[in-house]
């Protein structure tokens, strides 16, 4: 079994990298793997009913399969270089952002049409922020929603799935070289190809640092966001996402200089239970279906935290915490603002009298018992800067989920071709530390079939 190509991981890292090398060269003899299912069999287990909790399938239909850890996500495809990974360290800010709007480009022709874009440029809330010492950051946002991201990647497969070979429910075990190719094994079998390109997203960060190990190839560690997800009226927020749909908006406290910043603004979307190894965290999402709305907006607000020496598992920093929560909450927490700021928990009672209605059955209780006290001063301080912008933002009965994690792998040494010191062997995506977005990880796909291709 010889290829020209293979990719491990069929997330938009891969898949974009299979788009563009099928497209430009039909000849190649490419094949794609992935641990998870194709995307019509895709489907979490959990129903709030029969099965209320994780029940770890051998493949997270989440996390793995086809279109990778984003294909139920809200699909907000940002071309930006000020957030979404530091793709432009490597490729140059002008390439990094022709190849976002390339994608989004494909997206369109795919089931993407229509969809709205929307863009920070010329509003008035920049300035609004700035007045109340907040960044707003540049950004173009394309709001696929989850019902059109999912119509996207299912065109997408029907496309490749003819020119391109897909082994789905195969995770790859190991990798190694076979002069001067490469061949991947899974079970008893093994494939070979002149080139390699891996794109295993967060879910494969623990194989791909074995192979980084066995294969020499230099790593160091990555940062950890920790915070809550906060749930408000949409109505309070309506004057930024009316115009923005999403603003990625940075605040430097006064009490410790902490940047926090806002990710993932849902309007008028759910919160939901986001399932790590095992780990409950949160996380949010919206649809672009009308009917599917709901009255509430939310977002996150996160702290990074990097860890050099002597210790350096920011990771494993950010999986203690959040367990605490799970250990304290059975789950994800909740607490209104009002609560957290008098010192007291959130009961069943208080949440019921709540005027903001949760989108998510968490566990009322107290969140100051689970996030280290620099983290959760600097996000109270967020919270009042908000309000200024956004009146009504630092209400007693804004909801606090916690905690919500964003984990990211460690960084792999890569050239400006993404290639790693093995030739032929390049690492994208999610995966490689350094991309954090559908937007960066497609592009890192494309960007590297061009060089195979010859073609930059
Ligand atoms: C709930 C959620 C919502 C999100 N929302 C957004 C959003 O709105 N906008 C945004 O920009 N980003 C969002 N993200 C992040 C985004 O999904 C990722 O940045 C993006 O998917 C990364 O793409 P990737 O190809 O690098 O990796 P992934 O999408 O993680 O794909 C990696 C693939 O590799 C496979 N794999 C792993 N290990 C192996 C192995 N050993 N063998 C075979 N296959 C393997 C996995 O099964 C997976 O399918 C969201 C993420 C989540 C979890």
């Amino acid at each position: 079994m010889n290829y020209d190509i293979l990719i491990v991981g069929a997330g938009p890292g891969g898949i974009f990298s299979a788009y563009e090398l099928s497209q430009n060269d039909p000849s190649l003899k490419i094949a794609v793997f992935d641990a998870g299912h194709e995307l019509s069999r895709r489907h979490c287990p959990i129903d709030g009913k029969r099965i209320k909790t994780c029940i770890n399938c051998p493949s997270c239909s989440i996390m793995n399969g086809f279109g990778g850890a984003g294909a139920f996500s809200d699909g907000k495809y940002n071309i930006t270089n000020d957030f979404g990974g530091t793709l432009y360290h490597y490729i140059g800010r002008d390439t990094a952002l022709e190849l976002m709007h390339y994608v989004d480009g494909i997206n369109m022709e795919n089931g993407g049409a229509g969809t709205q874009m929307y863009s920070t440029a010329g509003t008035s809330l920049k300035r609004k922020c700035m007045q109340n010492g907040l960044q707003l950051l540049d950004a173009s946002v394309r709001h696929l929603g989850t019902d059109i991201n999912y119509v996207v990647l299912q065109n997408l497969y029907d496309r490749l799935k003819d020119r391109v070979e897909f082994h789905f429910d195969t995770r790859i075990t190991f990798l190694d070289m076979d002069g001067d190719n490469y061949r991947i094994h899974a079970g008893d079998e093994a494939w070979t190809g002149k080139q390699c390109i891996i794109s295993v997203g967060r879910s494969g960060s623990k194989w791909l640092e074995r192979v980084c190990h066995d294969l020499d190839i230099a790593t160091k560690s990555n940062r950890v966001d920790l915070g809550v997800r906060v749930e408000l009226p949409a109505e309070i927020f309506s004057g930024i996402t009316d115009e923005l749909y999403e603003g990625k908006i940075v605040y430097r406290t006064r009490k410790f200089e902490d940047p926090v910043r806002t990710f993932c603004m849902n309007p008028r979307g759910i919160v939901v239970n986001e399932n790590t190894n095992g780990i409950i965290t949160v996380n949010g999402h919206s649809f672009e279906d009308e009917s599917r709305k709901t009255a509430n907006t939310n977002f996150a607000l996160l702290v990074s935290k990097h860890f050099s020496d002597p210790f350096k598992d920011s990771n494993g920093y950010g999986e203690s915490i959040a367990r605490l929560s799970n250990m304290l909450g059975g789950g994800v927490i909740v607490q209104r603002f009002g609560d957290l700021e008098r010192g007291r928990r959130t009961n069943p009672k208080r949440l019921e009298e709540c005027t903001t209605r949760p989108t998510l059955n968490a566990t009322p209780g107290d969140l100051s018992l689970v996030l280290p006290k620099r983290i959760l001063d600097g996000i109270i301080e967020m919270i009042y800067a908000l309000d200024k912008i956004a009146p009504g933002t630092a209400n007693d009965d804004t909801l606090l989920y916690g905690v919500e994690v964003k984990f990211y792998n460690m960084e792999v040494a890569l050239d400006e071709h993404l290639e790693t010191s093995h030739k032929g062997l390049y690492v994208i995506g999610d995966g490689s530390g350094v991309t954090h977005s559908l937007s960066h990880a497609s592009a890192s796909g494309v960007y590297v079939a061009r060089r195979i291709l010859g073609l930059s």
